[in-house]
């Protein structure tokens, strides 16, 4: 599932009555989810990279992994849940929320510590339970206050969503040096990283995980007129704002290269 749908899968599943909640895999069968569901309520979804989790009223929790090949899919009333494939069906009014060729999947019971894999990740920018700017603000707080913002912001167990695009055009955007140090960041400046690069997620997700320079926080959605980045992958060009040549180096343990521009970030 992408982000798009665990939003519409929270808008679609919350505060509803399970109806009925079946699977014919065996191995869904054998740990008796649907049964261990019967009568609950869904009480939230959420999505951090390929882990899901939807909770219930009960403090149960629902965990799945996708994997490679796993997808969840939401099939309005009226029309037909494939079976082929399906792993987990579970009904609420309107709806039926369908998880298929999923074997990672895990009913917690109240109380049950998330999976370590879940818990080391920080807050997802897109889930709709995140505050980007101050979950971002807190969450570098929390960090080594010497580590690199370019490195940071990528590490999924600090912020999850933040690839090496948007990494490199969220702190142009943003105006901040990727090679200060994460201590010195007023947090209005690390607010504005997390803003920044959640709303660019966000229409980066509407089309099929592309930016380009046609996405500033404020602009409205809408057709673009390219795929042209601020600064990602144009080393030695000049910046579209103020003309010096855009610098790349590779930063962080992986050695990702970030792309910045020596005059516009500071
Ligand atoms: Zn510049």
């Amino acid at each position: 599932m992408s982000h798009r749908n665990a939003r519409d899968w929270n808008r679609v599943l919350a505060g509803r009555p399970l109806l009925r909640a079946w699977s014919d895999e065996p191995m869904i069968a054998a740990r008796r989810i649907p049964e261990r569901l019967e009568g609950d309520t869904v009480e939230s979804a959420e999505a951090r990279g390929k882990h899901h989790l939807l909770r219930f009223e009960s403090g149960r929790v629902l965990h799945s992994h996708l994997m490679m090949s796993g997808v969840w899919r939401l099939v309005p009333d009226g029309r037909p849940v494939r079976p082929g494939g399906l792993f987990l069906g579970l009904q609420v009014p309107g709806w039926t929320a369908a998880l298929y060729r999923c074997p990672n999947v895990r009913l917690l019971e109240p109380g049950e510590p998330l999976p370590a894999s879940v818990r080391r990740l920080g807050r997802d920018l897109l889930a709709a339970s995140t505050d980007p700017a101050a979950d971002t603000a807190a969450a570098l707080r929390r960090c080594d206050p010497g580590r690199q913002v370019g490195d940071a912001v990528m590490d999924q167990r600090v912020v999850s969503g933040i690839g090496n695009v948007y990494k490199s055009e969220s702190l142009f955007l943003a105006g901040v040096d990727p090679w200060r140090a994460v201590g010195s960041l007023s947090d209005d400046e690390a607010a504005r990283v997390g803003a920044i690069a959640a709303e660019l997620l966000e229409r980066g997700v509407r089309d099929g995980g592309r930016i380009s320079t046609h996405d500033r926080p404020g602009r409205p959605p809408g057709p673009r007129p390219s795929g042209e980045k601020w600064v990602y992958g144009r080393r030695g060009l000049p910046c579209r704002r103020c003309g010096t040549p855009i610098l790349s180096r590779g930063q962080g343990d992986a050695n990702r290269t970030t792309y910045w521009c020596p005059a516009c970030q500071s």
